[in-house]
């Protein structure tokens, strides 16, 4: 039997938070999930609302929280391109304001708090693949500034608290992950081609398609973060999570098109400004530190998510911002 813990999952109700949520409560755990709801929906989380060990608390961690919790895994962020940079002010500070109120909730309860950062430090990165000691070149000025550098500046406060205050801290950088549960309409690249591939529209490929993502299965990636919790103190991070195998878009949507056995063409639009060109994670410090590597190949977690959107009504989605 494990040690039973009180845990808060901020942006609990997301595509990656939905699943950590369910994850821990089947393990037993008090869980509390805190949403504002911005890209995610009740559904992804009403099938947990009966657990007695399961909570949900309507909440902007912008503003301050007064909980006491053993640990915190902070996931509140607006991820797809589409969606922080609906109101990129907002998503600076849902970043760094976020995580000065789960670092000031750990110090004062001494818990443990995981942030769930991403591939985005590394920018359009000029060190392939990137290893967790690469710097990044992210543009400061440009249009994916607001996650990337709040995303940076929030690695900063968990160093700094740590530093300072020795705030148990863990830190993750998530590359591209993708699975049941996605918003259909986040303008992410799995989700739109599916969403495309299945109702026989126009698969859009941003540029000529040779720019490059790295796809983990979202199972992968949660027992990848519950492992970084669980882990020995003195490995803080941060750790690369990610599958290390590289594809270039016009890969995916060609494998996708054969997956759903689609009609759909593929059409070319303008490739959005910063658009890294490629991008797969060094996992080396993974493998060494948690024993962990992803084990779903991409063809088997794609089948299983176009199974789940073939399964929901698109009608019943809104899209949370015009950017799709
Ligand atoms: P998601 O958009 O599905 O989930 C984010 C959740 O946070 C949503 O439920 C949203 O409503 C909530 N949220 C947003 N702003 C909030 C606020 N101010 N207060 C409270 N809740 C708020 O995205 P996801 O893919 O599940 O991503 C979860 C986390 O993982 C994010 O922090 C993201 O930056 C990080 N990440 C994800 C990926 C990926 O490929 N999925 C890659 C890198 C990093
Ligand atoms: N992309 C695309 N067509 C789409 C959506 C995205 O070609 O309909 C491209 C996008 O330009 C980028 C890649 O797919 O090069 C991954 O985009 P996504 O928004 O999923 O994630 P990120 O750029 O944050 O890795």
């Amino acid at each position: 039997m494990p040690h039973l813990k009180r845990i808060l999952i901020t942006g609990g109700a997301g595509f990656l938070g939905s699943h950590l949520c369910e994850c821990l409560v089947e393990t037993g755990h008090d869980v509390i999930c805190v949403d504002n709801f911005f890209t995610s929906q009740k559904r992804n989380i009403s099938h947990l609302l009966d657990c007695s060990n399961f909570e949900l608390v309507r909440h902007d961690i912008v503003h301050p929280l007064w909980l006491e919790v053993d640990e915190i895994y902070n996931l509140a962020c607006p991820a797809a391109p589409g969606h922080y940079q609906y109101n990129p002010i907002k998503t600076m500070k849902t970043s760094v304001s976020g995580a000065m109120n789960v670092l000031g909730m750990a110090k004062r309860c001494r818990s443990k708090v995981l942030q769930a950062s991403t591939s985005e430090v590394y920018g359009d990165p000029e060190v392939h693949p990137q290893p967790e000691s690469y710097r990044g070149s992210v543009n400061p000025i440009g249009i994916r500034a607001c996650y990337d550098e709040g995303k940076r500046a929030a690695e900063t406060l968990f160093m700094d608290y740590h530093r300072a205050h020795d705030v148990n801290i863990r830190l993750v950088r998530i590359f591209n992950t993708y699975g049941p549960r996605m918003h259909p309409y986040d303008g992410r690249v799995v989700s739109n081609f599916i969403r495309q591939a299945i109702t026989n529209d126009a698969i859009t490929i941003f540029g000529d398609g040779s720019q490059t993502r790295s796809f983990c299965y979202r199972d992968d990636l949660v027992h990848g973060i519950v492992k970084m919790m669980n882990g020995t103190d003195d490995f803080i991070g941060p750790v690369n999570l990610g599958n290390p195998h590289e594809f270039t878009i016009l890969q995916l949507a060609e494998v996708i098109i054969k997956l759903t056995d689609s009609k759909s063409k593929i059409i070319k639009k303008p490739l959005p400004k910063d658009d890294p060109v490629r991008r797969r994670p060094d996992i080396t410090l993974a493998k060494q530190k948690l024993s962990w590597e992803p084990t779903v190949l991409l063809e088997e977690g794609l089948t299983k998510t176009i199974e789940w959107f073939r399964s929901i009504n698109l009608d019943e989605f809104r899209a949370p911002t015009p950017n799709y």
